[in-house]
Formats: C-alpha cells, sequence, structure tokens
C-alpha cells in the first residue's frame, strides 16, 4: 500500500511525486515512457516556474545543463517593438528553455533522491475501483508483468490524452474549439534573446535551448492540412514574411533538426478531482502552447494539490474535500491565462490591442510590466494601472 500513485512522470508528475514525497509520503510514480526521453514541447519556463525549480532545489541542475539564462524578451508586431523582461518572480529575473530530456530526467533523479519509488516502461490501463473511489492503479511492464499496486490517492498526470481521466470518466467542464497548429525546427548559428513576432494569422516565437535555437511558427487551425501538407516550406516562409530580418539570421546559421509540430493543442479544463484521485498538468487542464505555460502551471499545479492535501491523506472523507478545494482553485487559479491564450490563439491583430501595445511601448517600465503580465508574475488586472492610462491617453 502506497501513501500516492501517480502515473506521469514529466513536469506535472515528477514535480507532484517530489513534493509529496518530501511531505513525508509513500509515492509509487509510474511512466510508460523510459527517460531520459524528449517529448513535444518548445520549452520554455517563465520566471514563476524557474522559481519553484529553485524552491525545489534542481534549478542550479538545471542551469548547468548550459541553457541560457533567457533575461531579455523582444515581441515585434506591426509597427511596434518591445524589449524588455518579466519582473522577478522571487529572485528569478531569467526565463530558461532546458531541453526536455533534460529537464524531465533532472526532476525524476530529484523526486528518486526523495525517496520515490519509479517505475518507468510501465503502461497503466486504469484505477482500480472500490465503487466510485479510486483505490490503485493497473499497469503493465515487461519486468513486472501485469501489476495491481494501491494506494490513498492516485494522481493522474499522464497528459492531454489522459487514461487516467477517461477511465474515471473526469468529463471536461470548460471546453473551448482548436486555434492554432504549431510547428517548430532548432538551429544553430542563430544566436538570439527570447523572440515573439506576430502579424494577422501567424506568431512566430524563437527560443534558445542548449545547444541550439529553437524557431516555432504558430498558424491558424483553419490552415492545419496546408500546412502539414508540406510543413518545412509552410515554416520558412511564415518566418519570412513574419520577420524577415530573423529570416535573414537564420539563414546565415543553418537548420540542425526536422520538423516538429501538433494541430491537437486542445482547450480545456476537467474535472480536476473525485474521491481519491486528482489530476494534475496536462491531464488537468489544456491550453494552445502559444503562450507557452503549461510547464510553469503543471509547477503551479503540483504544489497546489500537494499543499491541498496537506495531512488529510489517511482521512477519506477530508482528503476528499481537500481534493474538491483544488480542484476549485485550479479553475480559479489559471482561467485568466486560459482566456488570454484564446484571445492571442485567434492569431488576430486588432486595432485595440496595438493601440495598448504602442502605449506600452512608450516606457520601459510598461514593458517589462507587459512581459510579467505574459509570464504569470502579474495579473492583467494589476497590469491595469494609472501608469498605463496615462500612456493610453497621451
Ligand atoms: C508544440 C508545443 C509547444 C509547447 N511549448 C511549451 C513551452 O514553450 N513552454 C511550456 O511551458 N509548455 C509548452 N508546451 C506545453 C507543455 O509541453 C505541456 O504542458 C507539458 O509537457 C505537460 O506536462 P505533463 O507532465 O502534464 O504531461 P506530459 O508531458 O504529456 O507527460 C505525461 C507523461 O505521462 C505518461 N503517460 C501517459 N499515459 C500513460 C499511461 N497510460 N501509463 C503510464 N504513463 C503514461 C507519458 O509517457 C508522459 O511521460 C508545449 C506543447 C506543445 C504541444
Amino acid at each position: 500500500m502506497h501513501d500516492v500513485i501517480v502515473v506521469g512522470a514529466r513536469v506535472a508528475g515528477a514535480a507532484t511525486a517530489l513534493q509529496f514525497a518530501r511531505a513525508g509520503y509513500r509515492v509509487l510514480m509510474v511512466d510508460r515512457a523510459r527517460f531520459p526521453s524528449d517529448k513535444l514541447s518548445t520549452l520554455y519556463i517563465h520566471q514563476p516556474g524557474v522559481d519553484r525549480l529553485a524552491h525545489w532545489g534542481v534549478l542550479d541542475t538545471v542551469v548547468a545543463t548550459g541553457c541560457p539564462a533567457l533575461d531579455r524578451a523582444v515581441y515585434q508586431v506591426a509597427d511596434v517593438r518591445l524589449a524588455g523582461c518579466s519582473l522577478p518572480a522571487g529572485d528569478q529575473r531569467a526565463a530558461y528553455a532546458p531541453r526536455r530530456h533534460l529537464l524531465d530526467k533532472i526532476l525524476i533523479d530529484a523526486a528518486v533522491a526523495a525517496g520515490v519509488e519509479f517505475r518507468e516502461g510501465a503502461s497503466v490501463a486504469g484505477p482500480v475501483l472500490d465503487g466510485d473511489r479510486a483505490v490503485g492503479v493497473e499497469f503493465r511492464s515487461e519486468r513486472h508483468g501485469r501489476t495491481r499496486e494501491h494506494a490513498h490517492l492516485v494522481v493522474g498526470a499522464d497528459g492531454m490524452r489522459s487514461t487516467v481521466a477517461k477511465r474515471l470518466g473526469a468529463p471536461h467542464v470548460v471546453e473551448d474549439p482548436l486555434r492554432t497548429c504549431a510547428y517548430y525546427s532548432y538551429w544553430t548559428g542563430l544566436p538570439a534573446d527570447f523572440e515573439l513576432y506576430e502579424r494577422p494569422g501567424n506568431w512566430i516565437g524563437v527560443v534558445p535551448t542548449n545547444d541550439a535555437t529553437l524557431i516555432a511558427s504558430y498558424s491558424p487551425q483553419a490552415d492545419f492540412d496546408v500546412v502539414r501538407a508540406d510543413p518545412q516550406a509552410h515554416y520558412l516562409e511564415s518566418i519570412r514574411t513574419t520577420a524577415p530580418a530573423l529570416y535573414e539570421r537564420a539563414m546565415a546559421g543553418e537548420q540542425v533538426d526536422r520538423m516538429h509540430g501538433s494541430g491537437d493543442q486542445q482547450n480545456f479544463f476537467r474535472q480536476a478531482s473525485g474521491p481519491g484521485w486528482a489530476l494534475v498538468g496536462d491531464a488537468a487542464h489544456h491550453k494552445d502552447s502559444i503562450t507557452a505555460r503549461g510547464i510553469n502551471d503543471a509547477f503551479w499545479q503540483a504544489e497546489l494539490l500537494v499543499t491541498a492535501v496537506g495531512d488529510a491523506l489517511h482521512d477519506p472523507a477530508a482528503l476528499d474535500k481537500r481534493l474538491a478545494v483544488y480542484a476549485d482553485d485550479l479553475v480559479d487559479g489559471l482561467f485568466e491565462c486560459y482566456r488570454n491564450t484564446l484571445m492571442i490563439g485567434q492569431l488576430e491583430v486588432t486595432d485595440h490591442r496595438l493601440t495598448m501595445l504602442r502605449a506600452v511601448a512608450q516606457s520601459p517600465t510598461l514593458t517589462d510590466r507587459y512581459f510579467a503580465t505574459a509570464s504569470g508574475v502579474l495579473s492583467v488586472e494589476d497590469f491595469d494601472d494609472d501608469e498605463l492610462d496615462e500612456a493610453l491617453s497621451a
């Protein structure tokens, strides 16, 4: 009998398992993948996520992998160019974008060092139920064959297409249509900041990572069939037309990887808890990756869940109440970013937004505060202050 079983061992699962173990619980974590291994993602971790890595004692290890500190952001749309950096989260002014085969393994190693029992190459068929209560999971692995393990709490951290959520019948409580499709590749010989370029119908993101610079291109979901028919040609043409100067810089370097991409960027909140179970990360909530918030939000959810459970793990009635609070707080905490993401994912450059951005560009303070809304350090409400009003009326 374990205290907690966590299904999924990447940014949501490993972070959750790590913290439950540090809280003194006996944790089993299983993943069907083997590590280190990669995952479709453009890697950017905003400042609040970096601050959590620091608190968990793993930031130095992440930085030691050689991913550069990203302490300057550039955003260009129409005639507006913003250059600055988010306000800090805790002591962390820089963002980082470590390759996922490095980051995920660092988190797993930290969880194991904290006492988590980890089984990789173990595919979970679904939760074991006692009535409507999750009491464990059933999984199959080459090494152990078909196995059942029991726990007081089952956590589904198994991604957007979560098997745990499906088997528990966790419905979507909020759902919106797909917005974009995204393709990216890696380049060498391309020194860069964290850079964003936008025009109607296209969004380009530039993310320096360990050994290369990633360039991503986001197009409307309605164009997905056209884009995927020839992702490479569409990608280069998008960079050329949306960010011509970046295109020239990229052409002076070398594209060193194939195209990676997805049109399946769902937008939803699932019911995130029930009797004896909870969901974290993409399993609980997924949004278009255009705002690059998935890792950051997974870390936040992991902390939210472990804090909510507190010392109630061995008291089923108290535990279920705490899990219900967790599910409510999850939606409350992430809804504003979800709405902003849906708005940005429309890939429309409205006059209203341009007017606001032109005002922001006049002031380095406002520029940093604007980037702080993107990182999650500031809420949109806090950004909307007197200085912005003055800049807008100037
Ligand atoms: C194109 C793209 C770009 C992105 N860019 C960014 C970015 O720049 N910044 C950012 O913060 N986020 C980004 N994201 C989002 C980010 O990658 C995800 O939010 C994040 O990976 C979610 O982590 P997770 O741990 O919840 O799920 P996942 O990373 O999906 O991990 C789930 C794990 O569960 C395991 N699993 C699944 N089913 C089972 C099963 N039945 N049994 C056992 N194990 C199972 C899988 O093997 C996997 O290891 C991007 C996403 C996409 C698609």
